[in-house]
C-alpha cells in the first residue's frame, strides 16, 4: 500500500496535504484503512456523508438508477432530477432549482443570478456584492474573489471586481457597506471553514429586512450547514428568515458530487436557455443518489438524532472545556457541527486524534472542527471525546 502513497505523491498534483492513511472501507461512522485499522469519522469527508458512509438507501437508489441510465443530456427530461427537486422546493422556501456538481459551482451559479437578475430589474450599475470576512465560498475565480480571507486568494490576483467583504454578524457595518453598486449580499448562515461562527439570534433577521429595505438579493451558502447538518434540513429554518438563493452542495447527494442553486421563480426567470449550463448537472445517478438523502432526511428520525446527539457532544465537549481551561477558549457549534476553540495550535491534536482512531479536522489552526454522521450514536461520541480527553491531557502535562 505505501505504492498508492508513493503513486499519489509522483503523479497527482498536490494541492492537498493528505496523511499517511489509505482508507479502502466505509460504513456508517466508521471508515477502515488498508491495515484493516477502524477509524470514527467524525469529518464525515467534511460534511458530505451526513447518512454515514455507503448509507443502503442512497447505495441502492444508485444502483438501480445505474443499471438504468447513467447520463443523458439536459436537452432531455428525466424522472431523478423531478424527484429530487419536488423535495427539494417542498421542504423550502424555493419553487425553482438548478442543478451542478459542486459548492462551489453552485455558488458561481448564484453570484451570476444575482448580477443577471439586478441588471435586469435596476441597471448594469448594480453588480457588486457584498460578502463576510473569513467566509469560504470556493475556489474557482469568483468564488475566490467571494471568500473573505486573503489566503486562500493569494496568488491568484487580479480576482473579478466587484466583492465587498464585510465583518459577519455585525449588521452595521453591513448597511455602511452598501452602495448604490451593491446587488446582493451573500453569507453563510453558519460560518464553516472560518472557524464554526455562529450569528446571534438577530442578525440574520436584521440582515434580511436590510436586504428588504435597500432592495438587495439575499444569497445563504448552505453548502456546508445545510441537508440536516444543524437538526433542520437548512440552516435559515432556525432563524425565521428565507433567502431569495441558497446554495448546497456536500450532503446533497450523500458522496457523489452534486451542487444545486435554489431560488423563487421570480428571481429564477432571470435565467433563460443559454443563461447558464452544466453537462453533468441533474445526473440521473446523482440525483436519484440525493432523492435517497431527502427521504431519510424527511421521513426518518435523523433530524431528530441530530439535534439530540448534538446536544449530547455539546455538553461532553463543554466538560473538556472545563477541565482544559488552558487550551479551551470556547465550544459552539448547532446540532452536529461543533468547534471547539483553542488557545493553542490544534493541527498535533488531530494528528494525535487519527493515531488514535478519530478523524477530526482543524480550520484556521485554532478551531477543532467536529462534524460526525447525523445518525452518530452516543457510544461513539463518547469514543471520541474519550479519545480527545486522552491527548489534551498529555498537552496538559
Ligand atoms: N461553500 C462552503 C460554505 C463550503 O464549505 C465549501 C467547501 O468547503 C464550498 C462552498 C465549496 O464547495 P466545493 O468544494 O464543493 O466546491
Amino acid at each position: 500500500m505505501k505504492n498508492i502513497i508513493e503513486q499519489t505523491d509522483q503523479s497527482i498534483f498536490k494541492t492537498y496535504s493528505r496523511y499517511p492513511v489509505v482508507l479502502t472501507k466505509g460504513e456508517g461512522v466508521k471508515v477502515w484503512d488498508e491495515k484493516g485499522k477502524q477509524y470514527l469519522d467524525f469529518l464525515s469527508g467534511i460534511a458530505v456523508c451526513n447518512l454515514g458512509h455507503s448509507h443502503p438507501g442512497i447505495v441502492k437508489a444508485a444502483q438501480s438508477q445505474l443499471e438504468k441510465l447513467i447520463h443523458v443530456s439536459n436537452f432531455f427530461y428525466t424522472e431523478p432530477q423531478v424527484e429530487l427537486s419536488v423535495l427539494l422546493t417542498r421542504h423550502s422556501f424555493a419553487d425553482r432549482i438548478f442543478f451542478c456538481n459542486s459548492g462551489a459551482e453552485a455558488n458561481e451559479a448564484a453570484l451570476k443570478l444575482a448580477r443577471k437578475y439586478a441588471n435586469e430589474h435596476y441597471n448594469a450599475k448594480r453588480f457588486e456584492i457584498i460578502t463576510m470576512k473569513y467566509s469560504f465560498h470556493g475556489r474557482t475565480f469568483a468564488t475566490l474573489a467571494a471568500t473573505g480571507q486573503e489566503k486562500f486568494r493569494k496568488g491568484f490576483e487580479p480576482l473579478p471586481h466587484g466583492f465587498n467583504h464585510v465583518p459577519f454578524n455585525d449588521i452595521d457595518a453591513l448597511e455602511k457597506a452598501i452602495t448604490e453598486s451593491t446587488c446582493a449580499v451573500m453569507l453563510e448562515p453558519i460560518q464553516g471553514e472560518g472557524g464554526v461562527n455562529i450569528p446571534s439570534d438577530s442578525y440574520l433577521q436584521q440582515v434580511r429586512q436590510l436586504c428588504d429595505r435597500e432592495e438587495l438579493l439575499l444569497i445563504f451558502d448552505e453548502i456546508q450547514v445545510g441537508m440536516g447538518r444543524t437538526g433542520k434540513i437548512f440552516a435559515y429554518e432556525h432563524y425565521g428568515v428565507e433567502p431569495d438563493i441558497l446554495t448546497l452542495a456536500k450532503a446533497l447527494s450523500g458522496g457523489l458530487p452534486a451542487g444545486a442553486m435554489l431560488a423563487r421563480s421570480k428571481v429564477a426567470q432571470s435565467f433563460t436557455p443559454g443563461s447558464h449550463a452544466s453537462t453533468f448537472g441533474g445526473n440521473p445517478v446523482v440525483m436519484a443518489a440525493g432523492a435517497a438523502v431527502m427521504k431519510e432526511l424527511v421521513e426518518g428520525d435523523v433530524l431528530e438524532n441530530c439535534r439530540k446527539m448534538g446536544e449530547y457532544f455539546f455538553e461532553r465537549l463543554l466538560n473538556l472545556k472545563d477541565k482544559y481551561p488552558d487550551i479551551i477558549r470556547e465550544v459552539r457549534g448547532k446540532g452536529l457541527m461543533i468547534g471547539m476553540e483553542l488557545k493553542i495550535d490544534g493541527n498535533d491534536i488531530v494528528q494525535r486524534c487519527l493515531d488514535d482512531g478519530i478523524i477530526i479536522n482543524c480550520t484556521l489552526d485554532r478551531i477543532l472542527r467536529f462534524l460526525p454522521p447525523l445518525i452518530v450514536k452516543k457510544d461513539e461520541i463518547d469514543r471520541c471525546v474519550d479519545v480527545l480527553d486522552e491527548v489534551l491531557s498529555g498537552v496538559q502535562s
